[in-house]
C-alpha cells in the first residue's frame, strides 16, 4: 500500500520542518552529514509505507517527532537525528541491523539495536520484562545517547496518547513515572521531566488536570501584577550593575501543584510558593561565574530579606545530574515569600536541555558534570552486575539510583560521601559497610547523640554507634531512603521470615495435633481471617515471630470465624456481565490452591488493596493476581500500582471498576490528627466518632509531647462522603490543629 497525495503532503511538510530545525541547530558539518540524515529519511519512509498509527496518521510522522525533539529539545546531532529517523525500522518492519549496519554505518547500528531492544522490554507481556530491562541497560549504559533517544520516542508517545484504549493509558503512564520520568531527571532533562508528569497527570486524573491549568489561568492576572511589583527595584539594580539579563515568573508544573496539594492535604489556594523569579544572565569572562552569581545574591538581599534556611548553593556542590544556580527565598512585597533563582545562560541551557548541553560548554569548564556522569554510569554498572535477588527488587533499585545524591556529609575522619536530600543517619550507616547498618544502634551527629532515625544535612559530621545484639527492624524501611540500605535490610528481613516462618508451621501444627484438630485449608482460612493475616505465610511468620499467640486456638476455630475481617469486596464492572458479583465470603474449597484454569471458570473475586486501602468513593483501578486471578483492586493513586502497571501492566483490568452501593459495608481508614493537648480533647474526637456519627473504631493511638499530641485512629467508614463530613465534624473541635486521612499505611 502507498501513500496517498494527502499524505505525501503532509510528510513532505514535517520533514521540511525537520531539515529546517537541523539548520538552525546546525549539527550538519557537511553535505556527506545532510545525505546521512536524508537517506535515513527516505529508508524510514519506504519501511513504514503504508502503516497507520492508532490516530490515522501516517507512521512515518512519529519518526520525525522524534527526531524533532532530539534536535530541537535536547540538542543532540546528526548520528542521533539519523538513530531517531530508524528507531522502529527493525522492531516493526523487515529491515534488519545488517541492513542498518551496511546503508549507514557500525555506531548507527548499535544505536537502532540498543533502541529496538529497548522496544521489546515494553512491549514484553512476561514477567521477564525487569530482567530483560537489565540485560539492556547493560549494553546501553555506554551509550548514553540511546537512553535519550528512548526518551524522546516516550514523550511523543505520551503527547499523542489521546488514541490509546483506557488500560494501555494506564500501562504506559505507569512506566513512564515509575521508569521515564526519573531517567529524565537524572539526565538533568527537566522540561521533559515535567512535560512527562504534566502529560501522565492529564490522562491519569483529567479532572484534577482541568482544575488546576484552569486555576492557573484565573490567577495569571493578579500574579502577573504581583511579580511585576516585586522585580522592578531588581530590575532597577541590574541595570544599573550593566548586566545582561533575563528575568521571568516561572510556574510550577501542573503535576508539581498538585502533588503538593495531596502531600500537604491543602488547596491550590493555599499553596504559597506557586512561582519562583529566575534571573538568568551573560556571565563576564571574569570574575568566576560563581562570584558574578553571588554578587548578584548580594543585590537583592539588599532590597528584600532572605530566609536564611531556604538558601540553596548548587554552584559550589551542583547536583549529580549537573545541575548548577543559586536559589534563595526572599521576603517579597505584601509578606509573601517568593523563591528567586540565579543562573548563568550557560547553567540554564544545562537546566533545560540536560547534559546533551554540557558538549556545547566542554571546553569551556573543567569536566566536572561530566565526571559526575561517569560516576552515576559506573555506579549503574556496577548495581547491574551485583547479585540481587530478583530482577523485580533489581528494578526498583534502579529507580532508587537514579534519584541522585544532593548533600554531601563527613566521615569523623573528614571522608566526604554524597548521600541523597532525605537521607537518615541509618542511609549513612549502611553506606559506610552493610555490617554498620545492620547493627547501628544510634548516630553521633556533630558530636550530638540522635536516633539512627535522624535526617542528616549537608555538612553534618557522623559516627555511627554500633552493637553487637542490634539487628535491622521492619520500620527501618520506612526510615531509609537509599536503595544499598533498604536491599540490605530486606534482605535481612527476608532470612529473618523465613526463618519465622518455618518455626510458625510447626508451632501450629503441634497446636492442631494437640487439639485433635485435622489441617485443611477450611480450618487455615478461618485462622487466617481471625488474625487478619492474607495468606499461609504472614500467618506463619507472624506465629513464628510471636505476634500472634495460640492460646485460645480451640475456642477460636468453635466460634465462626467472623466473615467481616477477611473481605471480599462486591463490586460491579461495567460492561462485565452486568451483575455485580455476589462471592461475598462464600467459601469455596478449591479457592484455596491458586488453580488459575478452575478459578477463570468463576467470577473473579474482588480483594481491597492492603497497601492503599481504597475504600467507596475512591478512584480505583483492578489489578488482576495472576497467581489467584483475583482482582485487587487500588486506588488510582498508588504507589505499589504504579510499580506493578509500570512492570506488568497487562494485568491491569481492561474495565473501569466502580463501587457496588447495592450493601452498606464498612471499609478501613485510618485518620492522622494534630492538636494543642488538652483536657477532654480525646473524649470530644471518641463522642464526634462513636455518637455523632456511629462510626465503630478499630483502633486509637494518641502520643502526647509538650503539650501537643499526634493521633492515628482507625475506624470503619461506609466511603469518602461519610468520612469527609467526620474530618470536617472533628476539625471543629476545639484545639484540633489538622485532620487527614492517611494516604499511605
Ligand atoms: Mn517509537
Amino acid at each position: 500500500m502507498n501513500y496517498t497525495a494527502e499524505d505525501e503532503i503532509l510528510i513532505d511538510r514535517r520533514w521540511n520542518e525537520l531539515v529546517e530545525s537541523c539548520r538552525k541547530a546546525r549539527i550538519c558539518k557537511n553535505e556527506e552529514d545532510w545525505n546521512f540524515i536524508r537517506r535515513a529519511f527516505f529508508l524510514a519512509k519506504e519501511a513504514h509505507k503504508g502503516v497507520k498509527r492508532r490516530s490515522g496518521e501516517p507512521y512515518i510522522l512519529h519518526p520525525i517527532a522524534v527526531a524533532m525533539i532530539v534536535v530541537n529539545e535536547i540538542g543532540l546531532g546528526v548520528k542521533s537525528v539519523v538513530a531517531s529517523l530508524l528507531h522502529d525500522v527493525v522492531e516493526d518492519t523487515d529491515y534488519t541491523v545488517e541492513d542498518i549496519e551496511q546503508t549507514f554505518s557500525p555506531k548507527i547500528a548499535a544505536m537502532v539495536d540498543g533502541l529496538t531492544k529497548m522496544a521489546g522490554v515494553f512491549n514484553t507481556e512476561a514477567s521477564e520484562q525487569a530482567e530483560y530491562f537489565r540485560k539492556v541497560l547493560l549494553t546501553l549504559s555506554d551509550d548514553v545517547r540511546v537512553i535519550i533517544i528512548k526518551l524522546a520516542d516516550r514523550l511523543h508517545n505520551m503527547r499523542t496518547l489521546g488514541s490509546m484504549p483506557l488500560n494501555k493509558q494506564i500501562k504506559i503512564t505507569s512506566e513512564t513515572i515509575y521508569l521515564f520520568v526519573p531517567l529524565a531527571y537524572r539526565l538533568g532533562l527537566y522540561a521533559i521531566k515535567s512535560e512527562l508528569e504534566d502529560l501522565c497527570m492529564k490522562y491519569r486524573f483529567p479532572k484534577e488536570y482541568e482544575e488546576i491549568s484552569r486555576k492557573i489561568e484565573d490567577t495569571q492576572h493578579a500574579r502577573q501584577a504581583f511579580i511585576d511589583k516585586f522585580t522592578a527595584p531588581i530590575i532597577e539594580v541590574l541595570d544599573r550593575d550593566n548586566i545582561k539579563y533575563e528575568i521571568s515568573g516561572r510556574i510550577k508544573s501542573i503535576y508539581s501543584i498538585w502533588q503538593k496539594m495531596q502531600r500537604k492535604q491543602i488547596s491550590f489556594e493555599e499553596i504559597y510558593d506557586i512561582f519562583a523569579i529566575r534571573i538568568v544572565f551573560q556571565a563576564l569572562p571574569f570574575p568566576s561565574e560563581k562570584t558574578q552569581c553571588w554578587q548578584i545574591y548580594s543585590s537583592i538581599t539588599d532590597i528584600y530579606t532572605p530566609k536564611q534556611e531556604r538558601l540553596r548553593d548548587w554552584i559550589s556542590i551542583p547536583k549529580s545530574n549537573g545541575y548548577e544556580a543559586l536559589h534563595s527565598t526572599v521576603m517579597g512585597p505584601d509578606g509573601i515569600w517568593v523563591e528567586v533563582q540565579i543562573r548563568t545562560q550557560r547553567m540554564d541551557d544545562i537546566a533545560e536541555r540536560g547534559f546533551a548541553a554540557h558538549w556545547k560548554y566542554k571546553h569551556a569548564t573543567i569536566s566536572k558534570d561530566e565526571d559526575e556522569l561517569d560516576k552515576w554510569l559506573k555506579k549503574i554498572r556496577n548495581a547491574l552486575n551485583g547479585p540481587t535477588d530478583s530482577a523485580i527488587d533489581f528494578l526498583d533499585n534502579f529507580k532508587l539510583s537514579l534519584y541522585t545524591s544532593e548533600i554531601v556529609v563527613f566521615t569523623p575522619k573528614g571522608e566526604a560521601h554524597k548521600m541523597p536530600n532525605g537521607a537518615t543517619a541509618l542511609d549513612f550507616a549502611y553506606e559506610i559497610h552493610t555490617k554498620i547498618g545492620n547493627h547501628a544502634i544510634g548516630a553521633k551527629i556533630n558530636h550530638k547523640i540522635e536516633p539512627i532515625t535522624a535526617h542528616i544535612n549537608s555538612g553534618d559530621q557522623i559516627e555511627i554507634i554500633t552493637a553487637e545484639t542490634a539487628h535491622p527492624k521492619a520500620e527501618w524501611l520506612e526510615v531509609v531512603t537509599t536503595s544499598k540500605a533498604q536491599q540490605s535490610i530486606k534482605t535481612f528481613l527476608k532470612r529473618e521470615r523465613q526463618n519465622n516462618i518455618e518455626h510458625g508451621q510447626k508451632m501450629l501444627s503441634e497446636q492442631l495435633g494437640r487439639h485433635n484438630i485435622i489441617q485443611n485449608g477450611r480450618v487455615l482460612r478461618k485462622i487466617m481471617s481471625s488474625y487478619e493475616c492474607l495468606n499461609k505465610d504472614e500467618l506463619y511468620s507472624k506465629i513464628g515471630a510471636g505476634i500472634i499467640s495460640l492460646d485460645n486456638l480451640d475456642k477460636l476455630l468453635k466460634e465462626n470465624a467472623s466473615k467481616k475481617i477477611l473481605k471480599f469486596w462486591k463490586l460491579f464492572i461495567p460492561g462485565g456481565n452486568g451483575n455485580a458479583t455476589d462471592e461475598t465470603g462464600t467459601e469455596s474449597e478449591h479457592a484455596e490452591t491458586p488453580q488459575t484454569n478452575r478459578a477463570l471458570d468463576k467470577e473473579p473475586e474482588f480483594v481491597i488493596a492492603e497497601c492503599c486501602r481504597p475504600i467507596p468513593g475512591d478512584r480505583v483501578v483492578g489489578y488482576r493476581d495472576p497467581a489467584t486471578n483475583h482482582i485487587i483492586v487500588h486506588k488510582a493513586t498508588c504507589e505499589t500500582l504504579t510499580r506493578l502497571a509500570a512492570q506488568f501492566g497487562k494485568n491491569i483490568v481492561k474495565e473501569e471498576i466502580k463501587w457496588s452501593q447495592q450493601k452498606a459495608e464498612s471499609y478501613l481508614a485510618t485518620v492522622e490528627l494534630r492538636g494543642i493537648d488538652r483536657s477532654g480533647i480525646i473524649l470530644d474526637i471518641t463522642k464526634v466518632i462513636t455518637v455523632d456519627f456511629s462510626i465503630n473504631m478499630r483502633e486509637i493511638n494518641i502520643r502526647n509531647h509538650d503539650g501537643i499530641f499526634d493521633g492515628l485512629i482507625s475506624l470503619y467508614v461506609k466511603n469518602t462522603e461519610d468520612l469527609n463530613a467526620l474530618l470536617d465534624n472533628i476539625r471543629k473541635i476545639k484545639g484540633i490543629e489538622s485532620v487527614k486521612r492517611l494516604i499511605n499505611y
